[in-house]
């Protein structure tokens, strides 16, 4: 179960928890059946908020690596 639930967790990014400062999230991962399901949520470490897209989620403290992650992002959704 630590295996799941740590699996997503991503280092490098640059993310910080605009509730309570924490510098880590991990996947979201439910109990399905036998075993656990991961979903498309991530959550905050530190206070356990849940969201969608960490580089908005993120408190605008680094501007330039929350702009590479958004382009990064951008290319995937464009497929260029
Ligand atoms: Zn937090």
């Amino acid at each position: 179960m630590d295996a799941a639930t740590t699996a997503g967790y991503r280092s490098g990014m640059a993310f910080m928890c605009p509730i309570c400062k924490d510098t880590n999230f991990k996947d979201v991962v439910v109990p399905r059946g036998q075993g656990y399901y991961r979903t498309a949520f991530f959550e905050c470490c530190g206070c356990s908020a849940m969201f969608h897209d960490p580089a908005k989620f993120t408190v605008g403290r680094d501007e330039k690596a929350k702009r590479e992650l958004a382009e990064r992002q951008n290319k995937q959704t464009q497929g260029r």
